[in-house]
């Protein structure tokens, strides 16, 4: 055909040694983690805005319409327009006083960020298996919010179904009836166990060979399916930031992290050409990558999380941390800084942002909002413009939020409905026999 058609990107894994052959964007899709144990990342970042964007040209009418743009260097333009019915809900962009403004990513099915991730992984998964023949069951354990964003974004895809493992106890009462929700293609195991035994569960069922029949795929965070869409909203917000309140300035990024995909993403937005200053990393106690920053632990030398409000954000051993090592070496510390924030200075912080600008801010975006009121107090120069990523709705922390506040956040219509909504759940116990009986009798 034309050749002008520019040689698709290929993706190798950060372990990959000098000389190896990458793989295409589907292979590394399917496989999830490479078979060397690394994470994949693309070859090469290309500059996808090629002159750059300006404040008087819109880059995109919509989040679908801005995959296309942005993704198609990346995966290919067939791939890139099946993103069209998974980004289906809207990425508001609020200001607050003092030059801020919250990104809100909260207004998909399970009203957190993960929905925008999960769903773009589902659509391309069930169109690279429909192209190749194939089907599969999506294995995940789950202790709250990924595993609902999963099973939303997976339900009624024809040749994709999901086993969804959670701990009977484990899960606070909106994440149960998140999980529990009966979709198409999605059985929810309530499992006498921890979140571990889940876990265990679903790695020994990987190594199973009755199992492995069935073709087995996982959906976590490390696929670089749920990464490269988490690129978008990072250029929405800086479309939204010139064309609806003026601002020229490149902003400073404020993202709430745990496993550091949400960060790794924006940090690729700015690879791939987006005018962003640089990046805060908000971290709860879990506070492994502050800390790593401030050149007090080495690279990998994680420790066990700890429980906190945020809790989300709950990781001692962050996932991302290889691909931010692998794309950005010692440049890391020129683009990124870290705040640690705990449960007290989280409260503290949903509360003023109530009283100062009439805000209610989940437990996740608060750590957000506490971070940049430190960074700014510590750089004490003129506040740059910031734009700071709302990971949850304020609703799904009832709890914190009220009394943090003194309110009770109005749910939104997709968590209202669900407590009346039509309930699937079974029980298994935490070994590996039971759940092999429960997956092999799957009626069609
Ligand atoms: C997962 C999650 C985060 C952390 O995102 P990472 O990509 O893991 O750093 C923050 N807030 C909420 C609400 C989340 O669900």
């Amino acid at each position: 055909m034309s050749g002008s058609l520019t040689k698709a990107i290929g993706y190798l894994s950060t372990r990959a040694t000098a000389g190896e052959a990458p793989v295409s964007f589907a292979a590394a899709l399917l496989a999830g983690l490479a078979p060397d144990g690394g994470l994949y990342i693309p070859e090469r970042l290309p500059n996808v805005l090629g002159s750059g964007l300006s404040a008087d040209k819109l880059l995109a009418e919509s989040p679908a319409a801005l995959a296309r743009k942005v993704l198609t260097p990346l995966i290919g333009d067939a791939l890139a327009s099946e993103l069209e019915p998974a980004l289906n809900f809207p990425w508001p962009l609020q200001k607050l006083s003092s030059e801020r403004y919250v990104l809100e990513l909260f207004h998909g099915p399970t009203a957190a960020f993960k929905d925008v991730g999960a769903r773009s992984l589902a659509r391309l998964m069930a169109a690279v298996l429909a192209g190749r023949g194939e089907r599969t069951t999506v294995l995940v354990a789950t202790s709250g919010d990924t595993g609902s964003a999963v099973a939303d974004a997976f339900a009624g895809l024809e040749n994709v179904r999901v086993a969804l493992l959670f701990p009977v106890t484990g899960v606070s009462e909106v994440q149960k009836q998140q999980l529990t929700a009966a979709r198409a293609g999605v059985r929810a195991f309530a499992v006498a166990g921890s979140f571990d035994d889940c876990q265990k569960l679903v790695k020994s069922a990987f190594a199973d060979a009755a199992l492995n029949e069935l073709g087995l795929s996982s959906a976590n965070s490390i696929n670089i399916g749920r990464l490269l869409p988490q690129t978008l909203y990072y250029f929405w917000a800086a479309q939204q930031l010139r064309q609806e309140f003026g601002v020229k300035a490149a902003p400073l990024v404020v993202v709430p992290s745990g496993n550091l995909g949400n960060l790794t993403a924006g940090l690729l937005a700015r690879e791939f050409g987006l005018d962003l200053h640089s990046f805060l990393a908000a971290h709860n106690r879990n506070d492994y990558f502050p800390r790593y920053l401030r050149g007090e632990l080495s690279a990998y030398e994680f420790a066990a999380s700890v429980a906190t409000l945020s809790n989300a954000m709950d990781v001692g051993a962050p996932s991302n941390f290889e691909r931010l090592q692998a794309l950005f070496g010692a440049r890391l510390n020129r683009l990124v800084s870290g705040q640690v924030i705990d449960d007290n200075a989280t409260l503290q912080r949903m509360q003023l942002t109530y009283r100062q600008d009439g805000y209610l801010a989940d437990p996740h975006t608060a750590v957000g909002l506490e971070a940049l009121a430190r960074l700014r107090n510590e750089v004490g120069a003129p506040a740059r413009p910031a734009v700071l990523l709302a990971t949850a709705h304020p609703a799904k922390f009832p709890e914190a939020v009220e009394r943090a506040t003194g309110t009770a956040p109005e749910p939104p219509p997709q968590l209202a409905a669900l407590a009346a909504a039509p309930k699937q759940v079974e029980s298994l116990t935490a070994e590996l026999s039971s759940l092999r009986a429960a997956l092999l009798d799957w009626p069609d």
